[in-house]
């Protein structure tokens, strides 16, 4: 993949955990059939977006999360975050196996990831087919080489842009940006950067973003405080939006009670898996609180499971949700996700996720497998 920066690290290859779950089950003439599904755990190589990392979260699917779920004997989605109470946080590796549970339970029923989660939402509704993309930039300079970059996914068709920031790359890159696009929809990411200056102190640094039209200011401050962000929206009119601040639908609820944010950004990993996802966004749904789908640097597994619930019609604005060759050419999975002419990305027509692992390109990828049968 490119290289890939935030205020939360930097990348430029990515290792990936995927889970495979396997359901046995009876096919149409009564014999025995396997069904399976797949999830990602997208953790980060080190602890920099948050605590989880890549190997600790395999540490503990290996020695907690997957002998829970075989102990407990869970075959439903629905029952997968109840079987998993008894380790706290790793939100990343609990999304991943509810993922890969729900991939198979949606594929043996026949089902779309994407119709099985608007089902199940108290807003309900039908998915859209066709959703908006979006695409995440990383830091660094100069101005000119980002202004061509954005300028680049533009021409792709992406209609919005996020912009990671931090002080001393913030209202000169974003002013640059909306110079050239007027009507972008354009969000701002600052992953906690701000947090050493407080509210007060971010509110003025912040405060010329305030002309430059953003559709969301993402996490200025740190991630458990609410109170900070709470302090930093009564001194700005941004659309402060909270990421890390919210690893659970009570979190979210408190930030809402509290002012601490106008916009959510929703993310199965953080979250701790897709149904918790889903009450996240019947939360915002009920408030009339804007909400879009966040996403990690996800291969074609995760992204496509982050487009099926990006396709439920509570979330109000384009999510982190790009076509596979934005980081990865080739992605490992089939068909591509691939950007429309208007800027969005299809829903794809299978059952499950509706994406298939490319498995010449899985074996090719793989540095390490294992089994862990009930
Ligand atoms: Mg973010």
């Amino acid at each position: 993949m490119g290289h890939w920066s935030s205020g939360a690290g930097s990348l430029s290859s990515r290792r990936s955990i995927l889970v495979r779950a396997v359901l046995s089950a009876r096919g149409p003439d009564g014999s025995p059939a396997e069904v399976e599904g797949w999830g990602e755990c997208p953790a980060m190589p080190e602890p920099t977006y948050s605590a989880d990392y890549l190997d600790g979260e395999e540490q503990v699917l290996e020695r907690f999360l997957v002998p829970a779920l075989l102990r407990s004997g869970v075959v439903r989605t629905e029952d997968v975050r109840s079987a998993l109470a008894g380790t706290k946080g790793h939100h990343p590796a609990k999304a991943s196996l509810e993922g890969a549970l729900l991939d198979a339970e949606t594929r043996l029923s026949g089902t779309r990831t994407a119709d099985w989660l608007a089902s199940r939402s108290a807003s309900g509704g039908r998915p859209r087919e066709r959703v908006p993309a979006g695409v995440a930039i990383g830091l660094g300079g100069p101005v000119g080489r980002l202004v061509e970059e954005v300028g680049r996914r533009v021409e792709e068709g992406y209609r919005r842009v996020k912009l990671k920031i931090r002080p001393g790359w913030d209202r000169e890159p974003l002013a640059a940006v909306r110079q050239q696009w007027p009507a972008l929809v354009l969000f701002a990411d600052a992953n906690g950067a701000y947090a050493a200056s407080g509210p007060e102190e971010a509110a003025k640094e912040l405060a010329p973003l305030s002309e430059l039209g953003l559709a969301a200011l993402e996490q200025p401050l740190g991630d458990d405080d609410l109170v900070g962000h709470a302090r930093f929206a009564e001194l700005t009119d941004l659309p402060v939006c909270l990421d890390e601040a919210l690893p659970s639908v009570a979190a979210l609820g408190s930030a809402l009670r509290l002012g601490a944010c106008r916009v959510a950004n929703i993310k199965a990993s953080r979250m701790g898996g897709y149904l918790n996802a889903l009450s996240a966004l019947d939360v915002c749904t009920s408030r009339g609180v804007p909400a879009w789908c966040g996403g990690m640097v996800e291969t074609g597994v995760g992204r496509a499971a982050n487009l099926a619930l990006a396709s439920l019609p509570g979330f109000s604005l384009p999510g982190d949700l790009s076509a596979s060759g934005r980081f990865f050419a080739p992605d490992i999975v089939v068909p591509p996700l691939v950007l429309g002419p208007d800027g969005d990305l299809a829903l794809p027509a299978g059952a499950g996720s509706g994406v298939d692992l490319d498995a010449r390109l899985l074996d090719r990828a793989s540095t390490r497998r294992t089994w862990l049968g009930a």
